[in-house]
């Protein structure tokens, strides 16, 4: 049962977003800033989004050398490059978006941690700098191996430590937060605890049938367009679509009084990460320690995951030290065979934005404007 009052101000919209996340409220941001009239709203299901913008370890960054490596195999260097370009593009346009002080940016470069198994990327460093230097214009990758002692790593496990200088590091909850702020400030609406239970396609507008707990009535919202930011969640809107979920885990230590190193660090690929926040490391990933119980969208901690993850703090990363976890969290990924994100017009009046795979940070602001360019209707 819906007041007057409701009906008039709450339940049409020229532009309904599905999904509070980066790609979600960037998609709303870039259709106000060109299109200031329409009346948009994003519909969140959470009190505040509930995927992986909020619960990433705040990592600006493009890939590391084995990941770009792995990249090439695949993907062969122009795809390779293009995702590079897509992701230091992206995060240029957060930055300047947003600004930089604002979503706590620091610039402290970007590094990987090399093993034996990883040894064969040293003799690969040129020709990924090759690659990207019509992008930086300066090397991307060097080795730097004291880097290893100087920051206390375990010389038993790691060999030398490749920098990346274009990379920083990002305060995830300051970013959503000003992203927030920012789509208000552009009149944007952010409806939260609005699960949307299902899309009805009409000849002139859709209609987002939404959950509201209070009245036990769903509400239903008129859209000329919809766009499905829902990323690992977004079977229930779109069935065919090859999207799966991916767990990530993250943990906080205590401080310590010494810490010896400052940026964003990977290894194996990027299925493991770290970073210091003040005087702690947050670390995460995993994911591929135990791939068919993390392809899930329930936010469970995954003990064996967690336990290896600070076994690998006590040996490698942080030896000689006494290791105490005081937060842990998931967030929920969206992943399909390739690395590249699902942009698609679904219908003449329903668009999607999803799949963002561990880049979101990276890419979401990107996939919202390109979603925004599908969406609007040109100017005359
Ligand atoms: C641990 C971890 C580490 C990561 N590291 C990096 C990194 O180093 N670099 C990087 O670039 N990216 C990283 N990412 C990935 C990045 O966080 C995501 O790709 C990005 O946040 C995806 O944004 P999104 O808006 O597309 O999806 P999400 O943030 O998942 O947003 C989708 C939203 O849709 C909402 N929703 C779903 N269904 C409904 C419904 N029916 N009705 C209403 N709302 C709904 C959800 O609640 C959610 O808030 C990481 C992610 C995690 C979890």
């Amino acid at each position: 049962m819906l007041s007057f009052w409701e009906k008039q101000s709450f339940v049409e919209y020229d532009y309904v977003i599905i999904g509070g996340g980066i790609t979600g409220l960037s998609t709303a941001i870039s259709i106000k800033e060109n299109a200031p009239k329409a009346r948009v709203v994003v519909l969140e299901r959470g009190i505040f989004p509930s995927g992986a913008s909020t619960k990433n370890a705040g990592f600006a960054c493009f890939g590391s050398i084995t990941e770009l490596l792995n990249d090439l195999n695949t993907l062969g260097p122009e795809e390779t490059k293009e995702l590079v370009t897509e992701r230091w593009e992206g995060l240029k346009k957060l930055r300047n978006r947003l600004g930089e002080k604002e979503i706590g940016y620091k610039a402290q470069n970007g590094y990987e941690l090399i093993r034996e198994a990883e040894e064969y990327a040293l003799g690969k460093i040129d020709e990924v700098n090759d690659l990207l230097m019509p992008l930086f214009y300066q090397e991307v990758f060097t080795d730097k191996p004291k880097l290893r002692k100087n920051f206390g790593f375990s010389k038993d496990h790691v060999l030398t430590v490749v920098e990346n200088s274009f990379e920083g590091q990002i305060d995830t909850g300051k970013m959503m937060r000003r992203l927030i702020g920012y789509a208000c400030e552009l009149g944007v609406l952010l409806l939260t605890g609005a699960e949307v239970q299902s899309l009805e396609e009409h000849a002139g507008h859709v209609e987002v049938i939404v959950k509201n707990t209070p009245t036990k009535d769903d509400v239903r919202i008129k859209a000329d367009k919809v766009a499905l930011c829902t990323n690992a969640f977004s079977k229930k809107f779109l069935p065919d679509i090859e999207v799966a979920p991916g767990r990530g885990l993250v943990l906080v230590t205590k401080p310590f009084k010494n810490l010896k190193f400052k940026g964003v660090f990977h290894y194996d690929e990027g299925y493991y990460y770290f970073r210091d926040y003040k005087d702690r490391v947050i670390f995460g990933g995993g994911r591929n320690l135990d791939p068919d119980t993390e392809a899930s969208t329930e936010f469970e901690v995954n003990q064996r995951i967690f336990d290896l993850l600070k076994r690998q703090l006590e040996v490698m990363i942080m030896p000689g030290h006494e290791i105490h976890i005081e937060h842990s969290w998931v967030g929920i990924m969206g992943f399909g065979s390739t690395k590249k994100p699902v942009i698609q017009k679904v219908s003449d009046r329903i668009f999607a934005g999803i799949r963002l795979g561990g880049m979101g940070v990276a890419i979401g602001s990107r996939i919202g404007e390109r979603l925004m360019k599908m969406m609007i209707k040109p100017k005359v």
